[in-house]
């Protein structure tokens, strides 16, 4: 039996793996290939949250693999030498990949493919990780879209129902001689001493395909009904959490639309089916904006911006926001939900970066870099669509007016004040009504909440009118 080399990249899944299965159609033993090669996605190599993910998804990937027979071999360096290296080893007679949408990744393929493909290597790169590849939705004047809406209602018509293929049962055997490296050689989990930085993220993820599938289950079987409106609540296990699974590729997009789509709903459901698909649609946005404006992961989508006067960072206020000490509770909440489980809801996540773009008015791509290191879901595509959004900088954004009130954002969404007080547990003892705005109480913030900041780093009410200020500025007027 022949070879076919199978490169893993952001596909950690058995299940629904186009580039499996079409070395396995053709006949040969895949030989499944990890290549840890951080340089190569510059400017934009994952972060420290997403390596410890990493660390822990190829473990899973690799015993999948094991319990049936084969193994993962893991290799370390510059891609294509390595490639060559595997295929000089197994003498392996193709070469099968599933695609990355980022423009270092798709510079990177693009050399691969036409290397070897010139020297007579058969090499074929397929679609894993999205509903509707980038180049296949456009506009009416064959355009790629700029707005959610009608991309969605042009994207969702070609949803497939179909369920994709399942992981094979047994895979062929490698080659004995065959060898790599270990997970933990690539030294992807925190490497300072305990307590490590990374311990409370274990409490909430189980990274791999299981842990991917165990949680669709559990949102298809509870959350599911009632998500249009409970997933506006942060304190609430309302959503699917399935974020940082879809961005390492330990799901497909393909099987949970499957499944969605398999299951018959009650019409009362049927709103919040239908908002959790156009969720789905606005990763699919995402993708579609990133890969027909590759720029915009750097520069702002919207060139009137460009000579937006933003502040210059002032890195004590910066750190104050990375770690959680603004004083404004629902912005502190959202950090260090964060910093300590490698997440944040997307309600604060939106409440964060206005707060960072528009009352601080520091650049997006400040918070960005921080969200970047920090979240086990950091993706290039989402990450820069939702600041960019956010902002106002981005394409279909939020018009540049709409400056999220944290105070309001926390009495409409967090009443009971459950997720600050889980959050920013030195506030746990004020009042209901005192934590939105604590500085307001100053007396009770003094005596049951002395180690908390006693008033916001910037002035809630002041920094806004500077902002609509200078985001109406003839620079920026639409
Ligand atoms: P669910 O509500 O269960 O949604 C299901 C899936 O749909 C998600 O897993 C995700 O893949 C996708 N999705 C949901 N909301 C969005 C959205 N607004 N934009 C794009 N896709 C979406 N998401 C990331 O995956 N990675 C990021 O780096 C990221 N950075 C963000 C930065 C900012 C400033 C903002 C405002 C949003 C960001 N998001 C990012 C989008 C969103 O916050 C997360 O996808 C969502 O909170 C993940 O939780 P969930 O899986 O429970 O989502």
């Amino acid at each position: 039996m022949g070879h076919a080399l199978v490169w893993f990249r952001r596909d950690l899944r058995l299940a629904d793996n186009p580039a499996l299965k079409a070395a396995l159609d053709a006949g040969l033993a895949p030989v499944p290939v990890y290549i840890h090669a951080p340089d190569e996605e510059a400017p934009w190599a994952p972060g420290a949250a997403s390596h410890a993910w990493l660390h822990r998804s190829l473990l899973a990937l690799d015993a999948d693999l094991r319990a049936r027979g084969s193994r993962l071999i893991i290799r370390q360096g510059d891609s294509l030498a390595e490639i060559e290296k595997l295929i000089a080893e197994t003498k392996a007679e193709a070469l099968h990949w599933n695609r990355l949408y980022e423009p270092a990744s798709i510079a990177r393929d693009t050399r691969i493919k036409q290397g070897l493909k010139s020297r007579g290597l058969h090499v074929e790169s397929h679609n894993a990780a999205l509903l509707v590849e980038p180049w296949t939705v456009q506009t009416g004047q064959g355009e790629p879209y700029r707005v959610f809406t009608p991309f969605w209602k042009n994207a969702r018509q070609r949803l497939d129902a179909t369920m994709p293929a399942g992981a094979p049962r047994r895979l062929p055997e490698l080659p004995p001689m065959l060898a790599g490296l270990g997970v933990e050689d690539l030294r992807l989990e925190p490497q300072r001493p305990e307590p490590r930085w990374d311990a409370g993220f274990w409490e909430h993820w189980v990274p791999g395909e299981a842990g991917a599938l165990e949680l669709l289950d559990a949102f298809l079987d509870g959350a599911a009904r009632g998500y249009k409106e409970q997933r506006n609540f942060p304190d609430r296990i309302a959503t699917s959490k399935l974020s940082p699974h879809l961005h390492f590729g330990e799901i497909s997009p393909r099987t949970i639309v499957a499944r969605v789509l398999a299951q018959a709903w009650p019409a009362a459901v049927q709103p919040d089916i239908d908002h959790f698909l156009s969720e789905l649609g606005w990763r699919e946005f995402s993708h579609h904006l990133l890969f027909h404006f590759p720029h915009t992961a750097q520069e702002n989508m919207n060139p009137r911006f460009r000579e937006f006067r933003w502040a210059r960072p002032d890195a004590r206020l910066l750190a104050a926001w990375q770690r959680g000490r603004t004083g404004v509770p629902i912005v502190d909440a959202g950090m260090r939900e964060l910093w300590h489980t490698g997440w944040m809801h997307n309600r604060t996540r939106m409440v964060v970066a206005s707060f960072l773009t528009k009352n601080l008015r520091y650049h997006w791509k400040h918070g960005a870099q921080w969200f970047w290191d920090t979240l086990v879901d950091a993706d290039l595509a989402n990450n820069t669509q939702g600041w960019q959004w956010t902002a106002g900088t981005g394409a279909d954004a939020a018009p540049y007016f709409r400056i999220f009130n944290p105070v309001a954002q926390a009495e409409k969404f967090d009443a009971a004040g459950k997720y600050v007080r889980r959050w920013v547990p030195e506030l746990a003892k004020l009042p209901d009504a005192a934590l939105s705005a604590p500085w307001e109480h100053a007396d009770l913030l003094r005596r049951l909440a002395p180690d908390y900041p006693p008033k916001p780093i910037v002035d809630l009410k002041a920094s806004r009118e500077a902002a609509l200020e200078a985001y109406s500025g003839p620079k920026t007027k639409p």
